[in-house]
């Protein structure tokens, strides 16, 4: 039995199921501080006798396996996980093999091998919502350098009718800073769910999104691209982001039709623990 846990900025899931993504129980858990959230979280899994536990996780976080600080999260904003020893606490608690990655590289795996791009050897699966942040399945492989990659904040051309100055605190108007929900909300001043008649607020939205998913697509030619999150349950962004990226790629690279090309989540909003799951299984046969 494989255990699980997306460890996410305002909530954790943990579950435990099988490596064909079969989950058999599953709690939520609200992150507050690490000795509250993960107390909740040893007490869920002290029921079950796993093999191995796969960690989704929010970041950045270490994942050299040759860095003294692997297994941490790093340097998040969230100052009571800042330096927090995830991997140890957990291998510490249990002594099985820990499965380690981004949340969103763990949905990347799972919609790679259960879901929208089964079959495929590389994917992106790249989430709108709170923040933004893309995982990369390359070759067969999780992507992985000097550590994760942070897609999410790479700098986009501004539309010519956008002032607004971008929420980034790193990189004010990166592209998290300008299309990440808070800022949809900030430039609006509603929430998305609110705006959803609003051609423009979509446009702007589309126009950001299709730049980097050109940049992704130049530099790594994904087989699939994977839109998850909460801004990406407005269906009208699909439209605008193909607009936008048919537009600035100018038929300079030949892509599958679009529709078939960039899509939802076909494991919904259970990529990111489904992939926990597998990268549980993982870490049993490292
Ligand atoms: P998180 O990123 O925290 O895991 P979500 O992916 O749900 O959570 O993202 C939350 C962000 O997405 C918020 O900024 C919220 O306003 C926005 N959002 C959530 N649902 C919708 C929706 N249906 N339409 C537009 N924006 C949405
Ligand atoms: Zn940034």
């Amino acid at each position: 039995m494989l255990g699980a846990i997306e460890a996410g900025g305002t909530k954790f899931v943990c579950a435990v199921g099988d490596k064909e993504g079969n989950i058999t129980d599953q709690i939520q858990i609200p992150t507050t501080i690490p000795e509250e959230t993960i107390k909740e979280v040893i007490q869920f899994f002290s029921k079950y006798d796993l093999d191995a536990i796969g960690i989704g996780s929010f970041g950045p976080i270490d994942i050299n396996k040759h860095s003294p600080t692997y297994g941490f999260i790093t340097s998040t904003p969230k100052t009571a996980w800042k330096d927090y020893p995830f991997v140890q606490t957990i291998q510490e608690a249990y002594g099985v093999p820990v499965g380690f990655n981004t949340d969103v590289n763990a949905a990347a795996l799972g919609e790679a091998k259960l879901g929208a791009a089964q079959g495929l050897d590389s994917c992106l699966y790249i989430t709108i919502g709170t923040g933004i942040g893309a995982g990369a399945m390359v070759q067969g492989r999780l992507l992985q350098g000097l550590s994760h990659p942070e897609m999410g904040h790479i700098l986009v051309r501004r539309h010519s009718e956008d002032p607004y100055e971008g929420r980034c605190p790193y990189h004010h108007d990166c592209l998290e800073g300008l299309a990440a929900g808070p800022a949809i909300e900030e430039r609006w001043g509603d929430k998305g769910i609110n705006l959803v008649h609003r051609e423009e607020v979509w446009d702007f939205e589309g126009y950001y999104i299709a730049q980097a998913l050109m940049q992704y697509i130049l530099i790594l030619s994904p087989q699939k691209i994977i839109l998850g999150g909460g801004v990406m349950h407005q269906q009208q962004v699909f439209t605008a982001i193909k607009k936008h990226l048919k537009e600035l790629m100018n038929d300079y690279v030949t892509l599958p039709d679009l529709s078939d090309y960039i899509v939802s989540p076909e494991l919904g909003d259970k990529a990111g623990i489904t992939g926990s799951l597998l990268l549980a299984w993982d870490s049993l046969e490292a």
